[in-house]
């Protein structure tokens, strides 16, 4: 039974008032899971057509999993000088844009190590090859364009510039894990504060570049904490939206961590289906500025994937013609476009295809 500030809250949010971080916390701590699946509904329905669900075609490309940043967390990387680290070729890469373009495929969202024996033109370089081929360019967790923006000398905002001049087209939110001081130096000392992320990702907006918010959940954090993260990140959107130059975040995607192969393992449970949802559905309510919420079916399984289209979301993110991250610590499910939109009809929707800044196609 919902106490009255429960319903009280679950009623501001149906009356589309926007809540604060004690009344998130409240409904994460407190609210029935159906009564949040209803509110986040509501939410999502305020920013998207009810009956429709969107999804991507694109590969997540790992150009290089030699890395210097040693996350705790990262099951993908080969430290600096060993030799199973990898560089892809440029004939692999022209391959794995030929195979996505086959298959009706849009972009890459592509991401590395970060490699320190990579220079600066590198960068450039690459995304001017992929933008060439035809492929939208959805690229770089910030760790990797901090370390572009030391080796350029051209600050953040000027490397970004040069980025997007040479053909990024947006930036995915990937390594922000939880954007909390003491959890991110429990885990990855050597990436820094949120405020790294968070910075990287201000430049862009200013610049009126699209970009996306994650989350890596159940990683020693509170909920307390998994809140706070939320509240950097939609005051960082108001500021967004503020400037109206089209910069933001278009979406928010959250997944919990896979601790296989890595020294959590066995230390942490795997956060349930419920908890899963539970974040997602309270991730949906307060992030009232977010245009988009993804499903993580690639970490939590197809099931719980379409369940979450009834807590919030409204995409279902990729087919991941390929991933290399995630499956690198033991899990990671797939899809074909039939069966991507077989899994959107039979949650009740109908599909839609879009690119990496969500315009139909
Ligand atoms: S998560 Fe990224 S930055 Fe951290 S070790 Fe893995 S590849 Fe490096």
């Amino acid at each position: 039974m919902a106490s009255s500030s429960t319903v009280d809250i679950l009623d501001a949010v149906l009356g589309g008032r926007r809540i604060g971080e004690e009344e998130a916390l409240h409904l994460f701590q407190h609210a029935d899971l159906l009564d949040l699946a209803a509110a986040a509904t509501a939410t999502r329905n305020r920013h998207n057509d009810p009956a429709r669900v969107s999804y991507v075609i694109d590969r997540n490309v790992n150009y290089t999993d030699v890395c210097n940043v040693y996350c705790s967390f990262c099951a993908f990387y080969h430290k600096p000088g060993d030799p199973r680290g990898y560089l892809l070729s440029w004939d692999q890469l022209k391959q794995k844009a030929e195979e996505t373009k086959a298959v009706g495929g849009t972009g890459f969202l592509i991401q590395g190590g970060v490699n320190p024996d990579l220079p600066w033109t590198y960068y450039l370089e690459l995304v001017s090859f992929l933008r060439d081929l035809g492929i939208w360019v959805h690229g770089f967790s910030p760790v990797e364009i901090q370390m572009m923006a030391r080796l350029s000398g051209l600050g953040l905002s000027g490397t970004l510039q040069a980025l997007r001049d040479a053909g990024l087209g947006s930036i995915p939110g990937g390594g922000a894990e939880v954007l909390v001081e003491r959890v991110r130096k429990r885990i990855a000392p050597l990436k820094g504060g949120p405020e790294k992320w968070l910075e990287v990702m201000e430049a862009a907006h200013a610049l009126g570049m699209k970009t996306t918010g994650t989350m890596m959940f159940g990683i020693t954090e509170t909920l307390a904490e998994r809140v706070e993260h939320f509240r950097v990140l939609r005051e960082q959107q108001d500021r967004a939206l503020a400037r109206v130059n089209g910069g933001g975040h278009t979406a928010f995607v959250a997944w919990p961590f896979q601790s296989g192969h890595t020294v959590w393992a066995g230390k942490l449970d795997k956060p349930t289906d419920a908890e899963y949802l539970r974040t997602i559905a309270v991730a949906r309510i307060y992030l009232d500025n977010f245009p988009h919420i993804q499903s993580s079916w690639v970490t939590m399984g197809r099931k719980t994937g379409q369940m979450a289209l009834h807590y919030g979301c409204d995409d279902m993110g990729s087919l991941m013609l390929e991933e290399n991250v995630v499956s690198a610590a033991g899990t990671c499910y797939s899809v074909n476009r039939d069966e991507m939109h077989r899994l959107i009809s039979g949650a009740g929707f109908a599909f839609w295809q879009r690119d990496n800044i969500y315009r139909p196609l």
